[in-house]
């Protein structure tokens, strides 16, 4: 299965996007997550990329914006041709743009394969701000948490000793950078809603106020894909 997970920021595509890894056995990719791992220091495998264009990217997340779709695509390039995801993988803010989505169609053809499904996960924007001055992130693996309805469970800590201990808010949720990204979502993002509904891809969940509610709605839309 390869899916994209579409939605504003802060939609909770995450969230869903880590437990249908576990249903579906495929990875995750969150680019958004590489990047802040490249801001942790670590290094991508197979490619180097400098101090000066860490410290750009850091800027440009920070301010809400979008990091360019070349170094962009390429990150996605590197990591969907790495084994893991010979069987599938869930995309999980990547397209983010037309182009992103563009040149993922004509990656995923030149092998023959494609994008099965969209998820959209709908929420409203004032949902979303509410919702995002609440999420915590671990600063050692990046997984992220809510202060409300998911902090991290006996196996995450387990696996991330750091976890809990030292859980922080994200430089970028803090309100004046949600507002930017959501701007960059509406103005940008949502373009590819009706690039996918032209393909028949796209299926929607809404996403509710409580987690069990935003499941039952993605597991109906999944359904959708499955068949
Ligand atoms: P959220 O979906 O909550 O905004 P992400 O972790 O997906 O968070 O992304 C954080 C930031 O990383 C974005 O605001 C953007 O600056 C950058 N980013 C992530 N994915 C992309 C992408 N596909 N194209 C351009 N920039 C991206």
């Amino acid at each position: 299965m390869r899916l994209v997970m579409f939605g504003a920021p802060g939609s909770g595509k995450g969230t869903q996007a880590e437990r249908l890894s576990t249903k579906y056995n495929i990875p995750q990719i969150s680019t958004g997550e590489i990047f802040r791992s490249l801001k942790r220091g670590e290094q991508i495998p197979g490619m180097t990329l400098s101090k000066d264009v860490v410290d750009e990217i850091s800027n440009i997340i920070n301010s809400g914006a979008l990091v360019p779709d070349e170094l962009t695509i390429s990150v996605l390039k590197n990591r969907i041709s790495l084994p893991d995801c010979k069987n599938g993988f869930i995309l999980d803010g990547f397209p983010r743009t037309i182009n992103q989505g563009e040149v993922l169609d004509k990656m995923l053809s030149e092998e023959g394969t494609k994008i099965d499904g969209v998820l959209e996960i709908n929420v409203s924007d004032e949902a979303i701000i509410k919702r995002l001055s609440g999420r915590r992130t671990c600063p050692a693996c990046g997984k992220t948490y809510h202060i409300t309805d998911k902090l991290p469970t006996e196996a995450d800590k387990e696996a991330c000793p750091e976890h809990c201990a030292n859980l922080i808010q994200r430089d970028d949720d803090k309100e004046e950078v949600i507002r930017k990204r959501l701007a960059t979502y509406h103005e940008v993002t949502a373009k590819l809603k009706p690039y996918y509904e032209a393909q028949g891809k796209l299926v929607t969940a809404n996403g509710k106020e409580k987690l069990e509610d935003t499941i039952a709605e993605v597991d109906a839309a999944m359904s959708k894909i499955e068949q």
